[in-house]
């Protein structure tokens, strides 16, 4: 079986509450997505989807997704898509670094390999884990009031977690906290999410004026010398996200203790195959992920899906259902979200169809 054509296509994902906003005033009104189509010589065909925070939160953006596939494409043509390790070294002998362009590439060829075996990704991943994946709402970068309300909202539809987009002006991200913590009840977990936005006397000074309330701190800084200094002069229970884009960080970290939990992003990683690495490290060494995506619509959510759904339950700290934040669905048999919990599907592979009806022209097309 020989790989005969990678190709994709753009989609636009609006989303449902008109825009997502997070620290330094960031904000995305409409995510560009690449929906990549792996394609055998016996005609069968995988998908995956990349779709970066905008072009300032990690290192890609989506008209680069598109470019390096250009570049990529033609060493990956001829390759069995099934040697998903052969086929991810040749991605990095081909070309170094930018990982999330080979995602969209890895995840085609789980799909792939899962329509061929007949076998969902998640099994192929090592088994699904429980009945269903707990889901968490991140709560868009408002004043606190509105982020309250939000909460409450979404709080209402059966979700139990939430990650506040914090990350801002120190003392609103403090009453931001407040606000939320005090409606919540304790079986419900808070997150207060910086995305590298404080300076370090400025998280220093938040954690120890929320240091009584029951709330997780993630990626307060931009570097993870500043993340470590603030680790430890908190007890709070600390993520680390941005910070952790590698297995070598990945060691580095759990070498400092720097973190209790980590967020695993599929393509700030390089797709399910790195993120399966670092995942299976992560269960070895007792510490609990996030597991997710940069952002995503039906494609991104059912990868995230099987990558969770076959992680045992205890390290699932959250996921998300990015495909419920957008108006546009760009597949169908993608997991919905029902009471704040998902489930892989138990169809081949990913279990999606793209809806080719909602996707832009081709714009990569490699044979
Ligand atoms: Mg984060």
């Amino acid at each position: 079986m020989k790989i005969r054509r990678i190709f994709a296509h753009r989609v636009e994902l609006p989303l449902g509450e008109g825009s997502y906003k997070w620290s330094g005033g960031k904000s995305v009104t409409v995510f560009d997505s690449t929906v990549v189509g792996v394609e055998t010589d016996e005609g069968l065909v995988g998908y995956g989807e990349v779709c970066p925070l905008g072009p300032f939160y990690l290192p890609a953006y989506a008209a680069g997704v598109r470019a390096g596939l250009q570049e990529l494409g033609p060493h990956l043509i001829g390759m069995d898509p099934r040697d998903i390790n052969v086929l991810n070294e040749r991605m990095d002998a081909a070309l170094k670094g930018h990982p999330y362009v080979k995602s969209g590439i890895d995840i085609a060829c789980w799909d792939l390999l899962g329509r061929i075996t007949g076998l969902p990704v998640c099994t192929l991943l090592g088994g699904r884990f429980g009945e269903q994946v707990r889901l968490y709402r991140a709560i868009s970068q408002e004043s606190p009031e509105e982020m309250s309300r939000k909460v409450q909202g979404y709080k209402a539809e059966g979700y139990t977690r939430f990650q506040l987009k914090v990350g801002g002006d120190p003392d609103v991200d403090i009453e931001r906290i407040h606000a939320v913590r005090a409606m919540l009840g304790p079986g419900d977990r808070l997150v207060a999410d910086a995305n590298t936005g404080w300076t370090q006397h400025e998280a220093v000074r938040v954690v120890r004026a929320v240091r009584d309330l029951d709330v997780y701190i993630e990626q307060p800084c931009q570097t993870y010398e500043e993340c470590l200094a603030v680790r430890r002069q908190t007890d709070h229970a600390f993520i680390l996200d941005e910070n952790i884009d590698s297995l070598q960080m990945l060691l580095r970290a759990r070498g400092d203790l720097a973190m209790d939990a980590v967020n695993l992003k599929i393509s700030k990683l390089g797709g399910l195959t790195r993120t399966r690495q670092l995942r299976d490290l992560c269960v070895s060494m007792g510490i609990a992920m996030t597991l997710e995506d940069s952002w995503g619509g039906d494609i991104t959510t059912a990868a995230i899906s099987h990558l969770a759904h076959s992680t045992p339950e205890e390290f699932r700290f959250t996921s998300t259902d990015f495909n419920s934040y957008v108006t546009v669905s760009n597949a169908v048999g993608a997991p919905q979200r029902v009471d704040g919990f998902m489930k892989a599907s138990a169809a081949p592979g990913l279990g999606i169809e793209p809806r080719f009806e909602v996707l832009g022209d081709v714009l990569v097309d490699i044979h």
